[in-house]
């Protein structure tokens, strides 16, 4: 943290619902600051389906070198399904990022905050409650944007490096640490070689790490059993696709995208943002759920607070989580998507009234 106290934090709202539940979070972002003494000094800049439309650049490079130069960045959701590039693919100015800053840990964080939106029950009372770390630069998006083929044929390569999951290991055998102290890793280990590699390095790092336990399970195991007994899982890490089918299967389990937030993490740079898209849906009816966002500004708290080891940061995240789940408990955050009609803008209310009250 700058010697003044304050955190500067690149917004990007982005497209569709992502203003509407930009502005819910920012306003709990600043209450937090106020009541754990630091300050917070947030900028919006444009990307976008919608900045592409309208200024011909999805990702400008002045975006660019704002998330660079900021702490953090907070990020919304991007991409309209009638806004395309001429090849028929979406603008997706999130996924760029993620490769331009090499963010290869891409954590999603599946807790049970409102338990009744929770499809299964664990017959001895266990609540779900882990980590799912999807690497986010490789793996198979890696030919993201090309079309290999030809008039009968495409391809995709799945496309794995050392270098990269070795660091996607260690930071999530770290993550472990902090948490239950176990790590599963999820592949396709029995069929493809790059899946084969992937688990060699796994067991490479895993020797670094003996106060972890570990397991390893086949994609299609891993699905089984993550709506079986999802509450014996702590942390898992996974490839870049299968991680993306998992997280939304992982959403499922807790409620829905409304409450899932995300961090896309490298060395240097991190961006925090809700796993939901743009929701064209439901966009200007003011009934967008913003916990998913305001849940991703606590983990970028928690994320800031011990990379600069300040309590202050660490308690707002803490406290952020806690008035999410009085708000949700109390029945006023229950937005549409949650089988309830509180509205956006008084969801934010309704968790900003909690700050302070452990
Ligand atoms: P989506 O997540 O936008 O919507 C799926 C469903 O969930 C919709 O019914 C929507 O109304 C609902 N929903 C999503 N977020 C919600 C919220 N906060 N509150 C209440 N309901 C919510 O996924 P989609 O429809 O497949 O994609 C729409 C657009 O978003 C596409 O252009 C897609 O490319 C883009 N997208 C962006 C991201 C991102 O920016 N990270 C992620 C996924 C999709």
């Amino acid at each position: 943290m700058a010697a003044n106290d304050t955190i500067s934090i690149a917004v990007l709202p982005g497209d569709g619902i992502g203003p509407e539940v930009t502005a819910p979070a920012l306003d709990v972002l600043h209450a937090v600051a106020g009541r754990h003494g630091f300050s917070v000094d947030a900028r919006e800049h444009g990307a976008g389906a919608g900045h592409y439309r309208d200024h011909g650049s999805a990702l400008p490079e002045e975006t660019i070198r704002a998330v660079e130069s900021a702490d953090a960045t907070l990020l919304a959701a991007m991409g309209l399904p009638d806004v395309r590039y001429a090849d028929g693919t979406e603008i997706v100015p999130q996924i760029d990022l993620r490769e331009i800053f090499g963010l290869y840990g891409g954590v999603r964080p599946i807790r049970a905050w409102l338990p009744e939106a929770v499809p299964l029950k664990d017959p001895r009372g266990a609540d779900i409650d882990f980590v799912l770390v999807r690497e986010s630069t490789e793996g198979l998006f890696v030919d993201r944007g090309k079309r290999n083929g030809d008039a009968d044929h495409a391809t995709d390569t799945m496309r794995v490096t050392r270098a990269v999951s070795e660091k996607l290991f260690h930071f999530s055998f770290q993550l472990a640490r902090q948490r239950r102290s176990h790590l599963t890793l999820i592949d396709k280990a029995n069929v493809l070689g790059s899946m084969a590699f992937f688990r060699e390095v796994f067991d490479e790092v895993a020797a670094e790490y003996p106060d972890v336990t570990t397991s390893r399970l086949y994609v299609d195991a891993a699905a089984m059993l993550m709506v079986q007994r999802p509450w014996d899982f702590d942390v898992m890490v996974t490839e870049n696709m299968f991680g993306d089918i998992l997280s939304d299967l992982a959403a499922g389990l807790v409620g829905g995208l409304g409450l899932a937030p995300s961090g896309d993490i490298g060395d240097k740079v991190a961006i925090f943002q809700p796993s939901h898209g743009t929701a064209p849906d439901i966009m200007g009816k003011g009934i967008a759920n913003p916990l998913a966002t305001i849940l991703s500004v606590s983990l970028m708290l928690d994320w800031l607070g011990r990379r600069r080891d300040d309590p202050r940061l660490l308690a707002g995240a803490a406290d952020i989580e806690q008035a999410v789940r009085k708000a949700l408990a109390a029945g006023d955050a229950t937005t549409v998507d949650l089988g309830g009609k509180v509205r956006t803008a008084d969801v934010a209310k309704a968790v900003i009234a909690r700050l302070g009250n452990p």
